[in-house]
């Protein structure tokens, strides 16, 4: 229903279905727009008509008509796209009104204020929505005739000025656009429905579907709905709810109320509004309505929802419904209160957090001591969780230019509106002067994973360069904390500690402290009920291998052992080593690196407590542990003018020497990877020993140990083999010198085509594969993962957009932006739709690891699966790996929740397993319910990724 009516008509119709308080009206599908276009802009036959039948049957529902003096009918001309695009849309109120039906509606009302006000109300949203007159000029000429009356607000303004100020605002409009402002009601309609189908098209709702990857093709509906008013005295108002707190998540009705206004003015953040609960005192009738619908409505849809709601003399009208936005935080929180209060499943909940939402439950936080002693200067509205300390921007084009410089930016407005989004995604956090939890800024907030203090009235914008807190005066550039958890906002930059979660973890607060934390695990000790895919980490040293089990890790995927030997104490032995001419030499350092090795290995097996570990040898190539080149002969040079130390001076020569000897043209594809292991076996032997001997003594303590060794970047299979016999042979004299006996596996990294090719080969040998995708990526793209980002971006941007502002108003001819005015040097192209790096190749990289699986398979039907590049951490690439069947996915320990939440919603969307999982393969998994979601969770996991 959703794809046909747009998320806003679906909601009006559901509603009206379950015989909720609506005002009539009708809904002119997405498929309308799509042809509409198509057509090159005209009406598919029969619409217009449709329409005009439809608007029949609201007005006998109401029994007023469109364009009657005597009882006028007016309706709102509302977008409603499939995917809330929050205020990225223009709704047109008060449509019909003209000077004959504005006596009608006075007559009728007996408001003559009330009918003047909304008369020019219309006339300024229809001349800027619909006319394309700059709201600027309407608000100077409203702000002229306050100046002339001598009145500080709208509402002092009476019938007559209101009256005066009508011709005066047509007259702009006249002047401006050179066309009379329409009278004739219908053709306001029709007008209104070009109006909403054009701003599919508009700049703003272009550059939020880009950010958010929602496709051009999907159009958005049109609803015409008979107007009800917020605005006809102290018994009437409007506002916006929440089913329970977006922020974070707590069960308790949210949401906030303006009284005598029309809904635009609580959705702008202009006055800003009461809480809703107020309601309960000044209109407890309609309160009392409005609790018992938003109990029923959120009972029928199983979910926290976002509502609209106008009063008007004490009645109740739903006038909107949806599915609400909420942080991750509160995602969470909901999810598993709705499963404890009876309402979805175990499943259900897993399915609904985005795995990316999580990475909010590790964001830092205030460090509470340093906090406790500091005055905050203001105090607004918790409206998007987090900490954000940084430098101030006042304007959204300052905050994208500081955050290009590099600084962390807190953006400060008045309020916040969609013309803003660039700026507010290149911040960490917003603060506005004005507007409640339901403002644009708190929305957009909640939704991008943004810190966000929203209506802390003492701010005072003064100028695009300073700002005024309370007392104090800030210019752009100053340092500004702002706490998203609880309003306070703080001078200067407030410094960080670890999140609760993370704290627990470190075992630095105790979990039945931390409430965030119990929903956190309950959530994930769920998604672990229903994956099938293992999560391992890749961590390096016993510190991130304990955080990684904390976070759920069931094994280490991947331990870089190089990581180990740039270590202050380890570099120089390292570099001897590398500078050794003969065996013997290289064999002396590495006796001395040995224990070093021995320890950290020994670290990490206690840290996994039996759980696998692999290790790969040494992998880069060496003359990264070497000092540069340059520097070497600047060094050189220095010490022989100062008169340095002769045998100091050698020394430097030598190292210059063997730099330059090992100087390679491409390094990722030099002397590096299992290269080294077979031209030194010297250091593969010493790896070797490290690994056995560590776990033959931490054996001894009674854990169990199978060390997994990994040997990196194999493409033949006599490599894998040279390898392979030489550890076997280190192994069983080392174990026979230990006495003791323990199994442990051999096997490879699959990181170049050669390998994913012969992989029916390569697993003759080896025991295990992992997918290493980086430099899988990098090798079979043929594209330098350090040198990439030059191209990638550029390849990534849309073919029918300005490359500097996403607009579409491009001249082609001129190749011009009309938008921003950017000189266009070509015209972009889209090559690729997301960077290879990030989100895993299905069709090339994908195809490579099924071939390798299938391979691998064929020779050794149980040999063990996995991947260890940066791609085990992302969703979508995880959902890709329980798709092929691998046995776990590796990734960095902070996003082993991550995985673990898209392990198992990729098992719970019943992604079947392809044919290549041989005769040793599981039962085929059902498919489930639930088709993907693709649209909201690349949404989801773009909004959170650009967070931090
Ligand atoms: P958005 O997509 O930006 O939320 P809406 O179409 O919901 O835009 O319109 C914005 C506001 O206008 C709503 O919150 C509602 O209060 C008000 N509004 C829209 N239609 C009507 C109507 N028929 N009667 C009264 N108010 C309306
Ligand atoms: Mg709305
Ligand atoms: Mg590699």
């Amino acid at each position: 229903m959703k794809e046909l009516l747009g998320g806003k008509g679906a909601g009006l119709a559901e509603m009206t279905n379950l015989k909720i308080s609506v005002p009539p009206g009708f809904t002119i599908s997405t498929e309308a727009c799509v042809e509409y276009y198509r057509r090159g802009k005209t009406y598919p036959p029969g619409m217009w008509e449709q329409a005009l039948l439809a608007l029949k049957r609201v007005e006998r529902s109401m029994g007023m008509r469109f364009g009657d003096p005597a009882s006028p009918l007016l309706v709102s001309v509302r977008s409603g796209a499939r995917a809330s695009m929050p205020g990225m849309m223009d709704t047109v109120l008060n449509v019909g009104l003209n000077p004959r039906t504005v006596e009608g509606l006075a007559v009728k009302t007996r408001n003559e204020r009330f009918a003047q006000d909304a008369y020019r109300r219309f006339i300024m949203m229809f001349g800027s929505v619909v006319m394309g007159v700059g709201r600027e000029r309407f608000e100077e000429i409203l702000k002229r005739k306050k100046a002339e009356l001598r009145v500080l607000s709208d509402t002092d303004l009476d019938a007559k000025a209101l009256r005066e100020l009508v011709v005066r605002l047509k007259e702009a409009v006249r002047k401006e656009t050179g066309q009379e402002f329409p009278d004739d009601p219908f053709e306001q309609l029709r007008m209104g429905i070009n109006a909403v189908f054009s701003s599919w098209y508009g700049a703003r709702a272009v550059t939020y579907r880009r950010l958010y990857n929602i496709p051009d093709s999907w159009g958005t509906a049109v609803n015409v709905v008979a107007m009800v008013f917020g605005n006809m005295g102290e018994t009437s108002g409007t506002g916006v709810a929440f089913t329970r707190d977006p922020a974070s998540g707590e069960a308790t009705f949210f949401g906030e109320c303006l009284l005598n206004a029309q809904g635009e003015d609580v959705v702008a953040g202009i006055r800003t509004p009461l809480p809703v609960t107020a309601l309960a005192k000044t209109l407890p009738r309609a309160y009392k309505d409005l609790v018992s619908t938003y109990r029923t409505l959120e009972r029928h849809y199983r979910d926290m929802l976002d509502l609209e709601f106008t009063i008007q003399e004490g009645k109740l009208y739903m006038l909107q419904t949806r599915v609400g936005k909420r942080t991750g935080i509160a995602a969470v929180r909901i999810a598993v209160d709705m499963v404890k209060e009876g309402v979805i499943s175990k499943q259900e909940a897993v399915l609904r957090v985005g795995p990316e939402q999580l990475s909010q439950y590790l964001y830092p936080i205030f460090d509470a001591v340093e906090e406790g002693k500091r005055q905050p200067i203001g105090k607004g509205l918790a409206a998007g969780p987090g900490a954000a300390a940084g430098k101030i921007a006042l304007t959204p084009e300052r905050a994208v230019d500081m955050h290009a410089r590099g600084a962390r930016v807190i953006l400060v407005r008045q309020e916040t509106s969609p013309d803003d989004i660039h700026g507010m995604h290149a911040a960490l956090g917003f603060l506005t002067a004005r507007g409640g939890v339901t403002s644009h800024a708190a929305v957009v907030a909640r939704q991008m994973g943004k810190v966000c203090v929203a209506g802390c009235e003492v701010v005072e914008v003064e100028s695009s360069t300073t700002v005024r807190i309370g007392s104090h005066t800030f210019k752009e550039g100053d340092s500004l904390s702002i706490n998203g958890f609880t309003g306070n906002v703080y001078e200067g930059e407030m410094p960080v500690v670890e999140s609760e979660v993370i704290q627990v973890i470190q075992g630095k607060m105790e979990a039945k402290r931390s409430q965030k934390y119990r929903y956190f695990s309950t959530l994930l000790g769920w998604a672990d009920e229903y994956r099938t895919l293992k999560v391992r980490a890749n961590a390096d040293i016993p510190e991130q291998a304990k955080v990684a089990r904390g976070f759920g890790a069931e094994g280490i995927g991947l331990c870089r052992t190089e990581h180990m030997f740039f270590a202050e104490d380890r570099v120089p032995i390292m570099q001897r080593m590398i500078l050794a001419r003969t065996r013997e030499d290289r064999e002396r350092y590495l006796e001395q690196l040995l224990p070093l090795q021995k320890q950290d290995f020994i670290g990490l097996y206690r840290e996994m407590k039996g759980f696998p570990v692999t290790i790969r040898l040494l992998d880069p190539p060496l003359h990264e542990f070497l000092p540069k080149r340059e520097e070497l002969m600047v060094e050189i040079a220095r010490l022989e003018l100062t008169g340095g130390e002769p045998a100091m001076i050698e020394e430097k020569r030598r190292l210059l020497l063997r730099v330059e000897e090992l100087h390679e043209f491409n390094p990722m594809l030099g002397l590096r990877g299992c290269r080294l292991g077979i031209t030194m076996p010297e250091i593969t032997r010493m790896q070797t020993r490290a690994i056995i001997e560590a776990a033959c003594e931490v054996a001894r303590e009674g854990k169990q140990i199978v060390p997994e060794i990994m040997i990196p970047l194999v493409g033949m299979v006599s490599e894998m083999k040279a390898q392979k016999d030489l550890i076997r042979e280190v192994a069983e004299e080392t174990m026979r010198r230990k006495g003791s006996k323990l199994s442990y596996l051999v096997g490879t990294m699959i990181e170049l085509p050669r390998a994913a090719v012969t992989a029916r080969r390569i697993a003759e040998e080896a025991e295990f594969f992992s997918f290493g995708t980086n430099d899988l990526t990098q090798t079979t793209f043929g594209f330098s993962r350090d040198d990439a980002a030059k191209f990638v971006g550029f390849y990534m941007r849309r073919q029918d957009s300005c490359p500097q502002c996403l607009s579409p108003e491009v001249d082609w001819k001129e190749m011009i932006c009309r938008s921003c005015g950017t000189v266009i040097a070509s015209k972009p192209v889209n090559i690729l739709d997301a960077d290879p790096f990030e989100v895993l190749d299905r069709e090339g990289v994908g195809a490579l690891m099924r071939m390798a699986i299938t391979e691998g398979r064929a020779t050794r039907p149980d040999i063990k699966l996995g991947i260890c590049g940066e791609h085990g951490g992302e969703p979508s690439s995880v959902e890709f790996c329980h798709q092929l069947g691998l046995d776990y996915v590796s990734c960095s320990p902070y996003r082993v929740p991550i995985a673990r939440l898209a392990a198992a919603q990729a098992a719970l969307t019943g992604a079947a397993v392809p044919e290549s999982r041989g005769p040793a393969g599981r039962p085929n998994r059902s498919a489930k319910g639930r088709s993907r979601r693709s649209g909201s969770r690349a949404h989801r996991s773009r909004s959170s990724r650009t967070a931090r």
